[in-house]
């Protein structure tokens, strides 16, 4: 079929060119990869302090077009062997790659796009302000319980900010959004306004977008501290107004002695200004000015976190060092102004952090950070008997009598604004906080009116950007605020204010507020139901697709039909047709670029399905001929597993379920009955291996004797699988073997023995000696290259691999999570054995070889035999045994769970690189495990490595099509970004398999041959 169908391919256009392939030829070879390129995973473990997930997401896009771009280029060199089909593959992984490319970028544009509007008038208060000047102090990564609880005898953290809150301000909890990071964080308190990806993806240190921030619209803004942070403010800004002083980039580096020096800097500068203003009458005068800001950027204490975490005394101390810092500064400029009574000063942080240091994602010792306020036009303490919140901080923190006001983040900015009697920033999507004001009922009226005015302005201009970009009859407008309606509501606010119905006016303000908002993402989601069905219409076509070359090339389900070359003219007319008729109705709405790209792409995806038509109605009268129940029960066990799959993302426990369907396998089948022995350890190990997903995820508590335990069981097991190698009188053994596997033993002891005394030592803070750390690297170092010593026998080879591979991990373990690799190991061990069995029902068994059986002659092997249902539960075993791997130990579910203390065998330095690139190795290696089990049930069974993959990539892209409609932009933001890394993750899994898969047949068959002089005289 292979010629007929290839010839008539070529003479047509379109992207099922690369398809009509065939038997022979390397489709089939087994080193020739998949299709479908996608990107690794790796990439995002690269910074695990300081990168959140949300923003690994683009080296990870960059990342995945060079593994795409390798590994495309890797198949075509092996291709053009085959000159008559070589040039199909090329076509298939391209078009293959550039859908999954189209699919990654979509839910940027999709879910992502840029919130911020332009051309709207300022807004300001009408009635003069409460204060002339204020000072907003910033303190990087300070936690809100941090800064309130108090010391274990009783005593305030930060006694004067404590007295604050007690006697002269109001205090409550800013709530930050996700990312936890300086630069959003910064932009919310400042500009009002929560920055998406889309900012991110255009640039992190540069403003990506114009807006405006309290800074911008002040007379006049001074500001010290970190060079990160204040530029991105001073450039945005219009005129020359906003001063900043920094500190160079270098002082901040995490090794500096004492990170608190970064605050004093800070403090000291501020000082020296004011004084020096005395001598200075320009500057003077401008000091002097109303709408002045002050802006105070304290990164000492999130320096302190990232290198000793938040519960150490260095933590503890800066907090101490800032409180003080606060209460000289602020009596400093009190006298500067003769206690004119006109400074409001506001401190709060940019974000939060773990307990092990770092931020980024939305656990709540990130997102709670503290706001305490004070000075003119500032409530007092309010006394309370009762308030209600769910949680409990106020009794911790004995604060239960003080009134708490809770504001989010970006509500600072408005109030900011309302302070110095500034316009509200441009793009500010706070609410001002009306409590923490100490003024008259009107004013804050007014204040509220200008507040939901500057919203409504952002409203109409969004609606009147979408109106014109719509065809009239398609365009539906947000009822609830129709035009009428703004007039109706700004006219009965404006009433309520005259009459001096001041409640009354606030709440209509807050009503129209929200629905303000509200229909600011009305407009800003208006495509996304059009756009998100085109990509799906795609997904599934795409993998329709894919299910069709599975069948048409490596089944035998169908037979070659002569194509009618008139039938496929019409065809491709009817679909282009179609395509430019949706491309005019992208045109006449003047949408961007990429709006034709998604709605266009299920043009030709669906052409190459229906030009596959024949293939189906093959398949369709081959599944009428089965029985019903049959064909809807293999549907629904298809369903099932790739549901489980899904829901492992989710919940970790997924896989426990999946992993006890999969102990019952044996007894299902009747592999039972067959082998009892080996089905008893397949069941016993499945449900082992089921254990760990419902363990707590790694690194929170470390457990050394454990780790000490699974280092003493891998040699237990090795010197009896050394002692049957001994016993049996092999001829294929020799001496040389034996000392590799001894040197292996020997690195297994060695690993167990020097986490026990690393660990032991720095207990004892003796820090990490040396000779520690050099076995560890010698033991990194050496075990790939004992691996390639040994023998490439099937068993011994898998054995070493399995040695070699757990002295690393053994070196990177702090707790139970040693113990998976072995039971991974176990389990893929008895996979290999059970497949065998399960191949006796075809009469393929290679059993009796399997002893003998060489990696190294299996690549030889040419014919491979055609798929059937079987091989799609191999594909499945494959894909499930490596999301275990995944989230087996928790490992990739969260940032967080990467515990330093795993690395300390290593290094105990602050080294993000050395450190990421360590921690990607202790991920990796249960792939690897996984990867080179499945390299050898492929061998074994003689399948394509090419076909196993296409299941491979219908699968993961069934899978991805969940993640894609369960990517979200609202809720919580931890949930954000946990969904758009499920996607991501999803998507490169392919690629990552295929890159998996290169590297296990690279450790399996090869093998370094030392130079052996007896060798040399025989031969
Ligand atoms: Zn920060
Ligand atoms: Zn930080």
């Amino acid at each position: 079929m292979s010629k007929r169908y290839f010839l008539t391919a070529f003479s047509d256009v379109g992207i099922s060119q690369g398809l009509g392939c065939s038997d022979a030829g390397p489709w089939r070879a087994p080193g020739c990869g998949g299709c479908g390129s996608r990107g690794g995973t790796g990439h995002r473990l690269l910074r695990p302090y300081t990168v959140p997930r949300v923003w690994c997401v683009i080296p990870l896009r960059l990342g995945l077009l060079s593994c795409c771009a390798f590994t495309s280029g890797l198949n075509v060199g092996l291709c053009l062997c085959q000159p008559a089909v070589a040039m199909k593959i090329p076509v298939f992984i391209l078009a293959g790659l550039l859908v999954h490319c189209v699919f990654l970028v979509s839910i940027f544009d999709i879910y992502f796009s840029s919130p911020l509007v332009h051309g709207m008038t300022p807004q300001q208060t009408p009635l003069p302000p409460p204060a002339k000047r204020l000072v907003l102090f910033v303190a990087d990564g300070l936690r809100a319980d941090s800064l309130y609880e108090l010391n274990s005898n009783g005593t305030p953290q930060a006694p004067y900010l404590r007295g604050i809150l007690e006697n002269n301000g109001s205090w409550g909890i800013s709530h930050t959004r996700v990312p936890t990071e300086s630069r959003p964080g910064h932009v919310a308190l400042i500009a009002g306004f929560y920055e998406d990806v889309s900012a991110v993806a255009k640039g992190w240190k540069e403003n990506p977008v114009e807006f405006d921030s309290v800074f911008n619209e002040s007379k006049y803004t001074w500001s010290w501290g970190s060079p990160d942070i204040l530029p991105m403010f001073a450039k945005g800004a219009t005129g020359d107004h906003v001063y900043t002083f920094c500190y160079t980039a270098e002082s901040e580096d995490f090794g500096a002695q004492d990170a608190a020096k970064l605050d004093l800097w800070v403090f000291d500068h501020v000082k020296s200004f004011f004084n020096s203003s005395r001598s200075n009458q320009t500057l003077f005068s401008a000091l002097n000015e109303e709408k002045v800001v002050l802006f105070l950027h304290l990164l000492g204490i999130d320096t302190n976190g990232h290198a000793h975490r938040p519960n150490s005394r260095e933590y503890k101390e800066n907090i101490k060092k800032v409180d003080e810092g606060v209460k000289e500064i602020a009596s400093m400029i009190d006298h500067f102004y003769g206690n004119d009574g006109k400074t409001s000063f506001i401190l709060t942080s940019d974000h939060g952090m773990t307990d092990w240091g770092s931020h980024g994602a939305g656990h709540p010792s990130e997102t709670l950070t503290p706001l305490i306020v004070w000075g003119a036009g500032i409530n007092y303490p309010q006394k309370v008997t009762s308030q209600f919140f769910e949680d409990n901080f106020l009794k911790e923190w004995k604060l239960e009598n003080l009134k708490r006001l809770d504001v989010n983040q970006a509500d600072i900015a408005p109030l900011m604004a309302s302070l110095i009697g500034v316009p509200f920033p441009l793009n500010s999507v706070g609410t001002l906080p009306l409590e923490y004001l100490n003024n008259s009922a009107h004013f804050k009226a007014e204040s509220m009116f200008t507040n939901a005015v500057q919203i409504l302005e952002q409203f109409k201009v969004k609606m009147s950007q979408k109106k014109e970009n719509t065809l009239s009859f398609l365009f539906t407008p947000f009822k609830p605020l129709s035009d009428s309606e703004q007039i109706n509501f700004l006219k009965k606010i404006r009433l309520c204010i005259q009459q001096q119905k001041y409640n009354e006016a606030v709440s209509l303000c807050k009503t129209l507020i929200n629905l303000a908002l509200e229909g600011l993402s009305y407009y800003h989601t208006y495509d996304r139901l059009f756009l998100g069905l085109s990509i799906a219409m795609s997904f599934v076509g795409w993998t329709t697709y894919v299910i069709l070359v599975i069948i048409k090339t490596h089944t035998n389900l169908t037979k070659t039909v002569p194509t009618n070359n008139k039938k496929s003219a019409v065809l491709f007319y009817g679909f282009t047709f179609a395509g430019m008729i949706i491309a005019f109705f992208l045109l006449i709405q003047t949408c961007p670029w990429t709006y034709y790209v998604y709605c266009l792409l299920p043009v030709p995806v669906w052409y190459a399905v229906v030009r596959e038509i024949p293939v189906i109605q093959d398949l369709a009268a081959n599944v009428l001929s089965l029985r019903i129940s049959q064909s809807i029960g293999f549907l629904l066990v298809c369903i099932l597993g790739i549901e489980i799959l899904v829901f492992s993302f989710f919940y970790r426990s997924a896989l426990t379920v999946g992993l006890l369907v999969f102990a019952g396998w044996p007894v299902i089948t009747q592999l039972w009955v067959q082998a009892k022995t080996i089905a008893l350890i397949w069941t016993l190990l499945c449900v082992l291996l089921a254990i760990f997903p419902l363990m707590p995820v790694v690194g929170r508590e470390p457990n050394i004797p454990l780790v000490i335990a699974a280092g003493l069981l891998t040699l237990l097991i090795s010197c009896f699988s050394l002692a049957s190698l001994c016993g049996n009188k092999n001829k294929y053994r020799n001496n040389e073997d034996l000392k590799v596997y001894f040197y292996q033993m020997l690195s297994i002891g060695l690993s167990t023995y020097v986490v026990s005394s690393t660990h032991d030592s720095l207990k004892n803070k003796l820090g990490l000696p040396v000779l520690n750390q050099i076995v560890s690297w010698m033991i990194l170092v050496s075990s790939p290259v004992l691996l390639l010593l040994s023998p490439t026998f099937l068993f011994q080879r898998l054995f070493s691999i399995l040695l070699s591979l757990m002295s690393t991990y053994l070196l990177l373990s702090t707790g139970y999570e040693a113990l998976f690799p072995l039971v991974l190991f176990g389990l893929m061990f008895v996979w290999i054995n059970m497949e065998q069995e399960a191949l006796q029902h075809y009469g393929l068994s290679l059993k009796p070889k399997l002893a003998v059986f060489n990696f190294a002659y299996a690549v030889d092997i040419t014919q491979f035999r055609q798929l059937h249902l079987d091989d799609v539960r191999r594909s499945f075993f494959f894909v499930f045994f490596i999301v275990t791997a995944f989230f087996g130990t928790g490992n990739i579910a969260s940032i967080n769970s990467f515990d330093p203390a795993s690395v300390y065998c290593f290094l105990t330095v602050f080294s993000p690189f050395m450190m990421g690139g360590l921690l990607v190795l202790k991920v990796v290696i249960p792939f690897v495990l996984v990867s080179c089990a499945f390299e050898a049930v492929q061998v074994t069974t003689q399948l394509s490595s090419k076909s196993l993959f296409l299941i491979v990539l219908v699968i993961s892209d069934i899978m991805a099509l969940h993640f894609f409609f369960l990517v979200k932009d609202y809720g919580s933001w931890l949930d954000i970004g946990t969904s758009i890394s499920h996607y991501v993750l999803v998507m490169s899994l392919t690629i990552f398999m295929m890159l998996m898969n290169g590297l296990a047949q690279l450790l399996t068959t090869q093998r370094l041959e030392l130079p052996r002089r007896t060798k040399h005289h025989s031969t």
